[in-house]
């Protein structure tokens, strides 16, 4: 019999993680980045002015990373909400390059592994896309070419009143415009490609 106050004993299940130092041998030989000598400061994450939006803030992923979880690392948003602005870079005390394994993450997530990543990823092409053609994002193609490929047709409809209320309003340009630059900046992307 237990009294009052007495707890019963719950058993708790805990999760078995499984360490695939193959993975995370990989990402650093891309990255070029030792990720194993995070030692969790989290100054990275501190800095982050996207961490907000993250399901798996920047040190957490970098100890993930370091544990070689794959799945756990590539079903997170975080390298796709990731502004590549190198805060966490500049802060880190064992100078990881933290933005380059974001970057290298984004190029090794295969899109359809989760609907945001794969959102995310035409997101991503559409905004690059943009800039290399015109220099600058044009943002009425953007957003068309997003909607289209990740809602198709019926997404694109039902878009078309607020997208033509915006352009009445004048907070969409119909047509992009060209910076005066724009040769170097698909130069920029052209070395890029070339790697
Ligand atoms: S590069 Fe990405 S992860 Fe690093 S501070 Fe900027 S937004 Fe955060
Ligand atoms: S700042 Fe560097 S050492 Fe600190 S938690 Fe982030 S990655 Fe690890």
């Amino acid at each position: 019999m237990s009294g009052a106050g007495v707890k019963m004993t719950e058993t708790v299940a805990v999760p078995v993680v499984v360490p695939n130092s193959a993975w995370r041998r990989e990402v650093e030989k891309r990255s070029g980045q030792k990720v194993t000598a995070c030692y969790q400061c989290e100054k990275c994450t501190n800095g982050c002015p996207a961490a907000f939006a993250m399901d798996t803030v920047p040190h957490r992923l970098m100890r993930q990373l370091a544990l070689g979880l794959e799945s756990e690392v590539l079903a997170a948003n975080t390298f796709w909400v990731c502004a590549s602005c190198e805060t966490c870079t500049t802060r880190c005390p064992n100078g990881i390059d933290i933005a380059h394994v974001m970057d290298t993450l984004r190029q090794l997530s295969l899109p359809g592994a989760n609907p945001a990543a794969k959102n995310a990823a035409i997101l991503n092409s559409e905004f690059l896309g943009s800039i290399r053609r015109h220099g600058r994002v044009h943002e009425l193609e953007m957003v068309t070419g997003y909607t289209l490929k990740s809602e198709g047709i019926a997404g694109l409809l039902r878009q078309t009143g607020v997208g033509l209320g915006m352009l009445r309003k004048g907070k969409l340009k119909l047509l992009p415009s060209k910076l005066r630059g724009v040769k170097q900046v698909k130069g920029i992307f052209r070395r890029v490609v070339k790697g």
